[in-house]
């Protein structure tokens, strides 16, 4: 059977570090914020040359994490895609903010930055684009406090005009790094595009451990003051006092020490998906098939994390034809993401219908992930080429 992603050969590659690095926590014996939690912070730091990074409990609490270090209120208004994973969404909501969707690109399904100003100069006037149930919420008062664009499989969004809207309505903005730690923009990886980024550590992640974890990244010095605060019941300077109503987020140090014998052959392996991703890019485009855009500005040159390989079907029965053949193949697919974030169930109390988020829709109609990770090999890769390729005629 061809694994999605291939986490037992990856641990055949640093068995000896991992097992070493367990040993050691297990032999100090400091379980929770140990000395391998300080060092992997350091070293993640360094590698996205970041002031600050600060580990917690999983990509979730790491949003909720920043929402809570940039003083989001209840009933503040943070602008987010549609097209993410449940948890962007539900972290808003945790703190008591309201998400503002706003739709993606149909070329790389990342926010589009582009709808950011019509967005919120409706917001501000006529209310055209919010569904009545979400405008009943709103106060007099209601304010729109940020954003959260999400590197979708990945790529990284358009920090630069992203930021550059931002600052014109004084919005923070908080990257969902999630699936995209090590990707980069012009060479520099995420981690300093936005007031705070966020990433997870679940396994299955570009960059994952042996359970749950994330960190958040910062270069303001007050903004990680509060994380390393918050995530430790918002903990003062002296023992039980505390200065914040916070949470209990760490990273578990064994976790830590996992993550540090990742991380020291990341960048290789990083390589090794751009170079399996270049040959299914390749391959795809040959028989005409759609795949994420990675480049759609000449100017700015991103590479991807490449958490996800996905191709879009002509349209939905090509889908399920595609999924079909995979699956009498034996060839694993998922799809990312079956269900808009704004048409969720746990979302009804927006109001939001379907319809109003048409690119999101359509993509949740096409597109499906094929395996993707490090160790994939060039058989593996060709067959999985063929089986979607045999369906592609009768599809057009
Ligand atoms: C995985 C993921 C998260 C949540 O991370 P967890 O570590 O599972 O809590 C948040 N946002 C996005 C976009 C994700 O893919």
């Amino acid at each position: 059977m061809i694994p999605f992603i291939d986490l037992q050969a990856q641990q055949a590659v640093i068995k000896d570090k991992i097992t070493q690095g367990i040993n050691k926590v297990l032999s100090h014996g400091q379980y929770i914020l140990g000395p391998e939690v300080a060092e992997l912070e350091q070293q993640l730091a360094d590698y996205c040359q970041v002031k600050h990074a600060i580990s917690c409990a999983s990509g979730t609490d790491a949003l909720v994490l920043a929402l809570y270090a940039q003083q989001v209120k209840p009933g503040d208004v943070i602008i987010t895609t549609p097209f993410s994973f449940i948890a962007t969404a539900e972290a808003i909501a945790l703190v008591g903010a309201i998400p503002l969707f706003c739709d993606v690109n149909p070329m790389d399904f990342n926010l589009d930055e582009t709808l950011l100003e019509p967005l919120i100069s409706d917001f501000y006037g006529n209310q055209t684009q919010l569904p009545r149930l979400l405008q009943q919420q709103l106060s007099v008062n209601s304010r729109i406090a940020g954003v959260i664009p999400v590197d979708l499989f990945g790529l990284p969004c358009n920090y630069q005009q992203i930021n550059q809207i931002a600052k014109q309505y004084d919005l923070i903005v908080i990257a969902d790094a999630a699936q995209s730690f090590g990707s980069s923009i012009n060479n520099q990886k995420v981690g300093a595009f936005a007031d705070i980024t966020t990433t997870s550590f679940f396994p299955a992640k570009p960059l994952g451990c042996y359970g749950d974890g994330g960190a958040v990244f910062t270069n303001h010095d007050e903004l990680a003051t509060i994380a390393h605060s918050i995530r430790v019941h918002g903990q003062g300077v002296t023992p039980y006092e505390h200065t914040h109503i916070g949470i209990n987020s760490r990273l578990d140090t064994l976790q830590a020490a996992i993550l540090l014998a990742k991380l020291s052959i990341f960048e290789q392996e990083l390589q090794q998906r751009q170079t399996i991703a270049a040959h299914y890019q390749q391959a795809f485009q040959k028989i005409g098939l759609t795949t994420q855009i990675i480049n759609t500005s000449p100017t700015i040159l991103k590479q991807s994390a490449w958490a996800q390989f996905t191709v879009q079907a002509n349209n939905n029965n090509h889908r399920s034809a595609i999924c079909s053949a995979l699956k009498a193949q034996q060839i694993p697919y998922n799809i990312y993401y079956p269900i808009p974030l704004h048409l969720q169930p746990a979302f009804q109390y927006l109001g939001y219908q379907p319809g109003a988020m048409p690119v999101a829709e359509q993509l949740c109609h096409t597109l499906f992930s094929i395996p993707m990770h490090p160790y994939l090999g060039k058989t593996t890769i060709n067959k999985v080429i063929k089986v979607i390729a045999s369906t592609n005629d009768n599809y057009k």
